[in-house]
């Protein structure tokens, strides 16, 4: 299993690329963070508001697979 990190601002997603089912949650649902055509194709940056930060947890919680993980910085309030 190999996980990568992907750090942002306000929170880290990391991937496991074995267990992607490719459902395209993570694209459709936040396209200027998760774009395929790009290397690397997750760009955590891009969420450097609070609502934006919201805005990519809520995406990527709709990972069916797992694939995607959030890691927070710190406990959100
Ligand atoms: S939402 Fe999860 S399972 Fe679907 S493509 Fe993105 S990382 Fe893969």
């Amino acid at each position: 299993m190999v996980r990568k990190l992907y750090t942002g601002p306000i929170l880290d997603v990391s991937f496991d690329g074995e267990i992607c089912q490719h459902a395209a949650e993570c694209v459709r649902g936040m396209p200027q963070v998760y774009d395929t055509s790009k290397r690397p194709w997750i760009n955590a940056e891009y969420a450097n508001t609070p609502e934006l930060a919201e805005e990519l947890r809520q995406v990527t919680r709709r990972c069916p697979s797992g694939a995607l993980q959030l890691h927070e910085h710190e406990p959100p309030t």
